[in-house]
């Protein structure tokens, strides 16, 4: 059984002051859910005043991305040790506007997914085709590249700890989703994949989430796919109410 796992990604948006009051509502609201996991990733500077917010409830951090060295001259990046330091225990890797902004590469992705899994940090590795690979027929073999990229010379051990997020780049962001149908083709495609990669078990084990305009009214049918394990949200995630409606979909 896998469990349900909801991620917030909170991007570049909240202040101090705007961090705490969405952790607090976020906290109260899901204070009686045990049956999904609940993951928030607020930006750095606001990681350890939510971390005092949520660390006796059943919320958990999550860091936005981390740099794959230990420490030393690298100007404006977090190491795992820093993450760790404050709480962390999720952090997501690859999203593509990483990938798209910031030239996050499958090779860096890999480093970076290498580096969380042997500091004790949980990766949620992002994959998924933009609009144009879609249109050219190019998704299942643009997601194969990405997965095995980001996982080459991880072990099972390691990929078990860690979640895969698809998120077709077309639809972060957009207000556009990707069908329930297009999305669980997807997952079902990934689960086969690591049957291939790995094993029958990391296949049955490994969460698959999906993201990609997810909010209160598509998840439903989203979350009701067999290989959907859960979400990452975006934009849904920055109203305590919208977060919920997702964690508890109707
Ligand atoms: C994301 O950034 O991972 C995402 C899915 O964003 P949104 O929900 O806003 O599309």
């Amino acid at each position: 059984m896998r469990k349900r796992i909801i991620a917030g990604n909170w991007k570049m948006n909240t202040t101090l002051d705007e961090a705490k009051k969405l952790a607090s509502e976020i906290v109260e609201l899901v204070k009686n859910v045990d049956d999904v996991e609940i993951v928030i990733c607020p930006p750095y500077t606001n990681l350890y005043v939510v971390y005092e917010i949520i660390k006796d409830s059943n919320v958990k951090l999550g860091a936005q991305d981390l740099h794959w060295e230990d420490k030393g001259a690298f100007t404006g990046k977090i190491s795992a040790d820093m993450l760790l330091s404050v709480g962390v225990k999720y952090v997501i890797i690859g999203h593509s506007e990483q990938r798209t902004y910031f030239c996050e590469t499958d090779e860096t992705v890999n480093k970076k997914v290498k580096q969380a899994l042997k500091k004790g940090l949980k990766p949620i590795v992002c994959v998924g085709e933009t609009l144009e690979q879609r249109e050219n027929g190019e998704t299942k073999e643009v997601v194969k590249k990405q997965v095995v990229g980001a996982f080459e010379g991880v072990s099972k051990e390691d990929i078990l700890k860690s979640v895969i997020a698809y998120e077709p780049v077309w639809a972060i962001g957009t207000g556009k989703t990707a069908t329930p149908e297009q999305a669980q083709e997807v997952h079902a495609f990934i689960r086969e994949l690591l049957k291939e990669l790995y094993d029958e078990e990391v296949a049955q084990s490994v969460r698959i989430q999906y993201g990609g305009s997810m909010k209160p009214n598509n998840a439903k049918a989203l979350l009701e796919q067999p290989d959907i394990d859960g979400g990452l949200i975006g934009g849904a995630s920055l109203k305590a109410k919208d977060f919920y409606g997702i964690i508890r979909p109707e």
